[in-house]
């Protein structure tokens, strides 16, 4: 058991590629995480699932709890014995009441550790292709907050004393009041034609930008409608982006696209959409559960050493027969001489990280491929063959190693269970806002979209996608349940499904 103690973790500016080490770590260790709205939801998925989740909202002018009653959930917490993460967006110590919380820690004799993150300025700056300090145009850096106190109990900010020559100007929770801070600064003595920038949901794949003057950002900005959480940058480094801009660029970038696969296998497809920009809606319309008959199982396992072949129709089958059989065994070697078949890549990849070589991979991922590919090794006459497969692996390769005169035992070891998506956030969000597109990686997920269509019908403002599949087998599905194939992938491989999407919807901008 770790030692009770509250751990103040900066989040970062939403990417969670752009969190610590250390606030990963953390995330995964907590029996308590408290969270506000600048939190990214993604950050979520590291915790246990017993983790208690605290949610103390805190969008401008709405709190769903009071600092003070943070503060005291933080002690009440640690006091009961428990490791609290208090996730606070960007970094801890920046215009986030995070001295606030480590004071009245220190005062109530309560142990915690702080862990910096990411501040918004300079993921901002860095994926605005904005340089904050600059050799020739900027040798200091002024981070500043926009938002007074209404109650006027918080010291008021000078902005004509920041109109100060060579300094880069960073202005957080400026949004509201960006026409007054533009005139102050000018007031102050800053040359109106200043560049000035203002970067709205910076890192994200919904990440806008708009670059101005200093005099004509307040109605650039409301003319491009960018809102709150934005950082107003002004200075001439501003000037850089011209050239320097890259993380708009991405193919994907500002596309919501939504994801079929179960929670094991979505964070693959969603890396690669996410490294070309896109933001992704997880929809885990079904989980893996390991599962066997165990008498099948026994008779496996007993016989494990007269098979010729075993053969692997999917990387969870791979996962779960591994999972067995060194439950059972706790010795690689007991699965003896056998030769190996992956109807695909995945498959064959997730054998090889037990380090054990394959024998057959089919060009193309499909039972009939891998099926020729063994019956071409010419030596499936009697020759007994364990299929590994989970509940709804279809026939054909059963059928026709059969008919070659092979002994086929399938061995099913894993259930295909639909997931419940009515609370669950991403369909939350595909129901409110649409998406671009939607990739169906396998038949199965395709059925159980159509089975779910309930709980993912899109509301009236959502964006119809455009849906796309992964191969012929999915396609012929979709088409099957009345589903437009958009698009479909040139090989049956995550890339290729993210390359058709890219082409895809540059079509349709072209
Ligand atoms: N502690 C946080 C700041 C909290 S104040 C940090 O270090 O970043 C909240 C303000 O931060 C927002 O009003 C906005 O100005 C800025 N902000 C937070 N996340 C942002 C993002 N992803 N893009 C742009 N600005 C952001």
């Amino acid at each position: 058991m770790p030692e009770p103690k509250v751990y103040l973790v900066g989040a970062g500016p939403g990417d969670p590629g752009l969190v610590t080490l250390r606030a990963r770590e953390l995330i995964g260790q907590a029996d308590v995480l408290v969270y506000d709205y600048l939190v990214d939801p993604g950050l979520l998925r590291w915790c246990e699932e017993d983790c208690e989740q605290v949610y103390v909202g805190k969008k401008a002018g709405f709190h769903a709890l009071p600092q003070d009653e943070i503060e005291a959930l933080l002690v009440d917490r640690f006091r009961a014995g428990k490791l609290v993460v208090r996730l606070k967006g960007g970094d801890p110590f920046v215009f986030g009441r995070g001295g606030e919380e480590a004071r009245r820690l220190a005062e109530d004799g309560v142990d915690f550790e702080i862990v910096p993150g990411v501040s918004a300025s300079l993921a901002a700056a860095a994926f605005a292709g904005i340089p904050l300090t600059h050799r020739d145009t900027a040798s200091s850096v002024i981070l500043v907050t926009g938002h007074e106190d209404p109650s006027k109990t918080a010291v008021s900010v000078d902005w004509r004393a920041l109109a100060v020559p060579n300094t880069t100007i960073c202005i957080y929770m400026g949004m509201g009041r960006l026409p007054e801070i533009s005139r102050e600064l000018i007031l102050g003595g800053l040359d109106p034609e200043t560049p000035a920038a203002c970067v709205q949901w910076a890192s994200l794949g919904r990440q806008r930008t708009c670059v101005a003057t200093l005099a004509t950002l307040p109605e650039a900005v409301s003319r491009e409608r960018l809102t709150a959480p934005a950082m107003i940058i002004v200075g001439d480094v501003v000037g850089f982006r011209d050239t320097i801009a890259w993380f708009e660029k991405k193919p994907l970038l500002g596309r919501k696209v939504a994801v079929t696969r179960n929670r094991e296998q979505a964070g693959k497809l969603a890396s690669r959409l996410e490294a070309k920009g896109a933001e992704v809606l997880r929809l885990p319309l079904l989980s893996i559960v390991p599962a066997t008959d165990p008498e099948v199982e026994e008779e496996v396992f007993g016989e494990l050493g007269s098979y010729e072949w075993i053969v692997f129709s999917s990387a969870n089958g791979v996962r779960c027969f591994f999972d067995l059989l060194i439950r059972r065994y706790d010795d690689l070697r007991s699965l003896g001489m056998l030769r190996i078949a992956a109807v695909g890549e995945a498959t064959a990849r997730a054998i090889r990280a037990h380090h054990l070589r394959v024998d057959i991979v089919p060009t193309r991922a499909t039972a009939e491929d891998l099926a020729d590919a063994l019956i071409a090794t010419g030596e499936l006459d009697s020759a007994k063959i364990v299929v590994v497969t989970g509940n709804l692996g279809r026939d054909v390769l059963i059928n026709r190693l059969n008919e070659a005169r092979a002994i086929v035992d399938r061995f099913p070891v894993y259930r295909t269970e639909k997931t419940g998506l009515s609370d669950h956030p991403g369909a939350q969000a595909f129901r409110e806002t649409g998406a671009d597109a939607v990739l169906f990686t396998s038949s199965s997920a395709v059925r159980s979209f159509v089975d779910q269509a309930e709980a993912l019908k899109p509301g009236p403002d959502a964006k119809r996608p455009i849906a796309g599949s992964i191969g012929p087998i999915t396609s012929k599905t979709m088409r099957k349940v009345g589903m437009p194939v958009d698009f479909e992938a040139k090989k049956s491989t995550l890339d290729a499904l993210v390359d058709a999407l890219c082409e895809k919807l540059g079509s349709l901008d072209a």
